[in-house]
């Protein structure tokens, strides 16, 4: 039996998102009929719908989805109908990546992703009888209902009852990216010093992080005073504004001895290299923001041997879904991760309104909410 569903169908080229009526095919043995009730949007969307990805257009977008398990096929036990759950990417399961726990670096991340139809190119929803693109992330959560897979479904703990979904939905990506930067890949240690550029919702959630990893100081780079107002609140000690000052000469005044990390969520080249520059011995440069395709990094050897310092690409923050995305909620639970004052709630069929506010910048992390 399949399910009915309203799905919001991306175009692209500049054309409004269209929620129209769809069906999903019944889960796989291994696949997961979700309920969604929220969905948080995210730049990947953006991606996607400006063709940057490999995605294929018209498709089903939305890879931050939290709902409630309605349907598990028959090899699925972790979870069960009823469950609230959480979604992010999914992967393989077999490549050399998925074997150590490393899943964002999946070798079959794109089929798994990306193009549009389950890996072996079967289409997992239908428009008019007709396959729809959809499958994004393993799931196409903006809609009422997703088909996703057991390796990209987390249960919720239990004691996370009463978050609401719209608070977190927005953890299966942006926020687990820039919380896992800090906390997972960079593993940053307590009393040394962090910058981080940009702080848009990625950046924001490593500064949270960079506060539960006890950094110190935490600096925030933008060029908003608004953005740099918020990371103040979650836990930055120095705020910079890189359009009123030169953040490197104000970087080095607060850090004389250099930065054990820096991060850049910007993709901005010309600050990637400033802030390679501006590493202590060991440093560490993590780069999680998307560059053009086409753009290459220079940086001075000497100073990179000689100080062994390391630059890292880091992808989705190096999250194991099952264990980092609880670790978030339970941080979240205990205060320590405040990712609720970045979100704004739009109801589903305000889903154009709520791209435009993320893109202008008017609200840090916008999320649907679908109708009960
Ligand atoms: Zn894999
Ligand atoms: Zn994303």
């Amino acid at each position: 039996m399949s399910t009915s569903a309203q799905a919001a169908i991306c175009y692209g080229d500049d054309k409004p998102f269209a929620i129209e009526a769809v069906t999903l095919e019944t889960p796989r043995a291994d696949e997961i009929l979700v309920r969604i009730h929220a969905c948080g949007i995210c730049h990947t969307d953006m991606a996607a719908r400006d063709r940057q990805l490999p995605t294929p257009l018209p498709m089903v977008l939305g890879h931050e989805g939290a709902g409630v398990v309605e349907q598990v096929g028959a090899s699925v036990t972790h979870v069960k109908p009823g469950d609230r759950v959480i979604m992010s990417f999914n992967s393989c399961g077999h490549c050399p990546s998925c074997e150590i726990d490393k899943p964002t670096y999946c070798y079959n991340f794109v089929p798994e992703n990306w193009i549009g139809t389950r890996p072996d190119g079967s289409p997992t929803t239908y428009r008019d009888d007709k396959p729809v693109n959809a499958n994004f992330f393993g799931q196409s959560s903006f809609a009422t209902h997703a088909l996703a897979h057991a390796r990209n479904v987390v249960k919720v703990p239990e004691n996370a009852d009463a978050i609401p979904f719209a608070t977190l939905a927005p953890l299966g990506c942006g926020l687990m990216t820039g919380a896992g930067a800090v906390l997972r890949s960079m593993d940053v240690r307590a009393g040394m010093p962090i910058a981080i550029f940009g702080t848009g919702a990625v950046g924001l959630a490593a500064v949270m992080a960079a506060k539960i990893a006890g950094a110190n100081p935490i600096i925030a780079i933008d060029v908003h005073d608004s953005r740099l107002a918020i990371a103040r609140e979650m836990g930055a000690t120095h705020v910079i504004n890189g359009r009123n000052e030169d953040s490197s000469t104000a970087i080095r005044a607060l850090c004389p001895k250099g930065l054990a990390y820096a991060l850049d969520t910007t993709g901005i080249n010309t600050l990637i290299q400033q802030a390679f520059d501006l590493l202590a011995p060991l440093g560490i440069l993590g780069i999680v923001g998307a560059s053009s395709p086409t753009d290459n990094l220079t940086f001075n050897e000497a100073s990179f041997m000689g100080g062994g310092k390391r630059v890292m690409g880091i992808l989705g923050g190096d999250s194991d879904l099952f264990g980092f995305l609880p670790d978030l909620i339970e941080h979240h639970l205990a205060g320590r991760f405040p990712h609720d004052r970045l979100i704004k709630a739009f109801p589903f069929d305000a889903i154009n309104e709520a791209f435009h506010a993320g893109e202008s910048g008017e609200v840090v992390k916008p999320v649907l909410v679908m109708p009960d």
